[in-house]
């Protein structure tokens, strides 16, 4: 973290929570969010609760973000979600690449690449997920997915374009597992991230732009994460489903 850049803290709730239950949970962090607050909160609900958390966040400065997209504004693309739909709705930002949607959804750095230039087109702010599995960590291809992951989400984008993103660095090996990178191991990655972008895109644009850490992070684990210099927060999962680990998070420990 340094005072350069806003520290953002994003709950990424997946595919939980009922109608009644986001909202419940979308209100309890809205009041209960310190007005002295140094990090940007956003919430990720589903789809489905996207409006009912839009009502709740209203007037608020929580934020809201979708969990995915389709790269097309409109038309016959039967189950899909459009970017000008999320932007509709109130969304600020859209979560993209997540390592589930990768495993899961067949994404490739190539509709990540396509989702980012579409999202960008409605004025919203992608959170691109980038991260190594464990056999690519215990292979020493760490850095070698995250440059092939970044060069090829954020192909043929203008530097202004990669200005409005939020770059998730997320270790499959951590996520929902409770094994959290070290503050060491993160730092080392991040640190990476940034320098490759100063050197492919532009070293002021790679400086202001805010790199997050996902994987397991917790109350008890924000702290020492967020000290490193080169992490600017935190995608939550499972801490996010409850508001106060949280808000807990939310406050940086
Ligand atoms: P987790 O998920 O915090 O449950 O590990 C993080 C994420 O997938 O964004």
């Amino acid at each position: 973290m340094t005072e350069m850049r806003r520290p953002l803290i994003a709950g990424n709730w997946k595919m939980h929570l009922t109608l009644a239950e986001s909202a419940a949970l979308a209100r309890t962090v809205r009041t209960d969010l310190k007005e002295t607050a140094v990090a940007e909160v956003v919430l990720a609900p589903p789809f489905t609760a996207l409006s009912v958390v839009a009502q709740e966040l209203a007037g608020s400065p929580v934020q809201l973000a979708a969990q995915d997209v389709f790269w097309e504004l409109q038309g016959a693309y039967t189950g899909a979600i459009s970017p000008r739909m999320l932007q509709d709705v109130g969304c600020r930002y859209v979560i993209i690449g997540h390592s589930e949607r990768r495993q899961y959804f067949g994404e490739t750095d190539a509709t990540v690449n396509r989702k980012i230039k579409a999202v960008l087109t409605v004025g919203l702010q992608p959170m691109m997920c980038i991260g190594e599995t464990l056999a690519q960590r215990e292979a020493e291809e760490t850095l070698a997915v995250i440059t092939s992951q970044l060069t090829g989400g954020l192909a043929d984008l203008l530097p202004e374009e990669i200005n409005r993103l939020v770059i998730a660095y997320e270790p499959v090996w951590a996520i929902g597992t409770g094994r959290t990178a070290t503050p060491e191991q993160a730092q080392e990655v991040h640190s990476f991230i940034r320098q490759l972008l100063a050197k492919q895109v532009r070293p002021d644009i790679a400086y202001g732009l805010r790199l997050l850490y996902g994987g397991s992070v917790t109350p008890d684990n924000i702290k020492v994460l967020a000290q490193a210099p080169d992490i600017d927060g935190a995608l939550v999962g499972g801490a996010s489903l409850k508001a106060d680990s949280f808000l807990k998070i939310a406050a940086l420990g």
